[in-house]
């Protein structure tokens, strides 16, 4: 520790980083936004990395969590037009599909068989010709053959898009989704959790207090969540550390979210991309610090949190496992909105994920999607 110190004391953020050391994570004594501001606009991006590390590694040591995932884009249909994606089509589009019922449960079956998967992540468009029987009948179907597989579907802005089609409440929603198998909700949609960013990059999409409604919503019924934030377009620091604020705000009063997911945002074929408002991704180091920055300002209170390796590949995901990240996130087999960026290959099996973690003198461990650990792999 003395040597870390010696470090601390050179550093802007020195208050911060003993701060966080010290376990000043939680309750009224957490870190709050100037903090988090503080720590973005840093140059000491190592040493940020360095104690995100330190606190991950009290909560884990070098055991690394992954679980083995199918993730079934049901639909690419969409009427959203987000600025930012690559994966979606509108009504009537040549390209648009979207993947009937029997289809879902025989590639669900399929990956059971092939890969022993512990979780269905599913998620797609918005589109206005699915109401909420088809989202049931998969649920339910999947939880008659397979009781034990965890079903982690639709992201707030999807339950949005059910509850119109429905002209229901999303409250609704969610419990009769519950009730026919729902386990947990993914993050997707969050983005930047500011509407004014909003109204720049997914104009139609919901707004910030829609997805945190939804959220505190899904979380008084008891089904939890991860959380998630897409970073690199046409935010600020302060927009970007103002989102991570209104996380912790909810989690503090729901504790509901179980993991947190930084990704960068991938250019490549989308709307910002050709109308030149965002030219490039924002990078690995990037990347790292806002692994580290999450793993500080979380600490306490959402105790996962991933490494993204989708949109920067294996070797980042690698050292992201050095600045605060304790998961890997899930096998993926059969996604279809990165791969739509053409930003790299999108399958990953079991053994390289187990590869990937042992290469960093980590010890790799499959999880379930409640992030408790199956088995360890030596
Ligand atoms: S990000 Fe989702 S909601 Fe937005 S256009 Fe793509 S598929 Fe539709």
């Amino acid at each position: 520790m003395s040597n870390t110190l010696i470090s601390l004391a050179k550093s802007d953020v020195e208050d911060i980083l003993i701060k966080a050391l010290d376990g000043k994570g939680k309750g009224d004594e957490s870190l709050g936004y100037d903090e988090c501001i503080r720590l973005m606009r840093s140059k000491d991006a190592n040493l940020i990395g360095k104690v995100a590390n330190i606190l991950k590694e009290r909560l884990y040591d070098k055991t690394v969590s992954f679980i083995n995932n199918l993730i079934l884009n049901y639909t690419n249909v969409c009427i959203t037009y987000c600025k930012f994606c690559a994966f979606y089509r509108p009504p009537g589009h040549p390209e648009g599909y979207t993947v009937s019922i029997d289809e879902c449960i025989r590639r669900v079956g399929l990956a059971r068989e092939l890969f022993n998967i512990r979780q269905v992540l599913m998620q797609g468009g918005h589109n206005p010709d699915l109401g909420i029987e088809y989202y049931e009948s998969i649920f339910k179907a999947i939880k008659t053959r397979f009781p034990d597989l965890a079903i982690h579907a639709l992201s707030p802005s999807e339950l949005d898009m059910i509850a119109r089609v429905e002209r229901s409440s999303t409250r609704e929603v969610l419990s009769r989704l519950k009730d026919a198998g729902l386990d947990s909700i993914p993050g997707g949609g969050a983005e930047i959790l500011d509407d004014e960013v909003k109204r720049v990059i997914s104009p139609l999409k919901i707004s910030s207090d829609g997805w945190l409604r939804i959220m505190e919503e899904a979380h008084r019924l008891g089904i939890r969540a991860s959380a998630t934030m897409m970073y690199g377009h046409v935010e600020s620091i302060e927009q970007r550390a103002r989102s991570l604020m209104r996380i912790i705000e909810l989690q503090r009063r729901t504790n509901g979210f179980i993991a947190f997911i930084p990704w960068n945002f991938e250019p490549n074929n989308t709307e910002l991309k050709r109308a030149g408002v965002v030219k490039y991704s924002s990078g690995g180091m990037e990347l790292l610090k806002m692994i580290s920055i999450s793993r500080i300002m979380l600490n306490g209170l959402i105790d996962h949190i991933q490494s993204s390796w989708l949109t920067n590949g294996i070797g980042m995901a690698q050292l992201a496992l050095h600045y605060g990240a304790d998961d890997f996130g899930g096998t993926l087999h059969g996604e279809e909105v990165v791969s739509a960026t053409g930003a790299r290959a999108t399958t990953l099996t079991q053994e390289r994920i187990v590869k990937a973690i042992k290469q960093v003198g980590m010890k790799a461990a499959e999880r379930d999607n409640m992030y408790n650990i199956i088995r360890y792999f030596d």
